[in-house]
């Protein structure tokens, strides 16, 4: 009786051949225009052709957390979001040598 028998082996959906395992990685998301660093995020990463694949449930739980809806069913308020910032002052760079 070994320990490995009694664990879920996921296979690799892409190659085939492969092994998902269990990882702990580093996770990013585009939040608007905000990149969202997620680190020590499961996932599964072959051990084949180094596929990864994310949790389900870890992405649903950062959804959830991402989401400004979240909670408030059809209650659209209406973020103004800032405006874009005018370039004043811009400045002619001075290429002089
Ligand atoms: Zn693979």
């Amino acid at each position: 009786m070994t320990e490995l028998d009694s664990l879920p082996t996921i296979p690799c959906n892409e190659c085939r051949a492969g092994i998902m395992q269990p990882r702990h990685i580093t996770y990013f998301t585009w939040l608007g225009s905000e990149l969202i660093m997620v680190p020590h995020f499961p996932s599964w990463v072959c051990d084949l052709c180094g596929r990864r694949e994310y949790d389900e449930k870890a992405i649903q739980w950062l959804n959830m957390l991402l989401s400004p809806n979240t909670g408030n069913p059809t209650t659209s308020k209406r973020r103004t979001p800032p405006p874009p910032r005018p370039q004043t002052g811009a400045r002619r760079p001075i290429s002089k040598s």
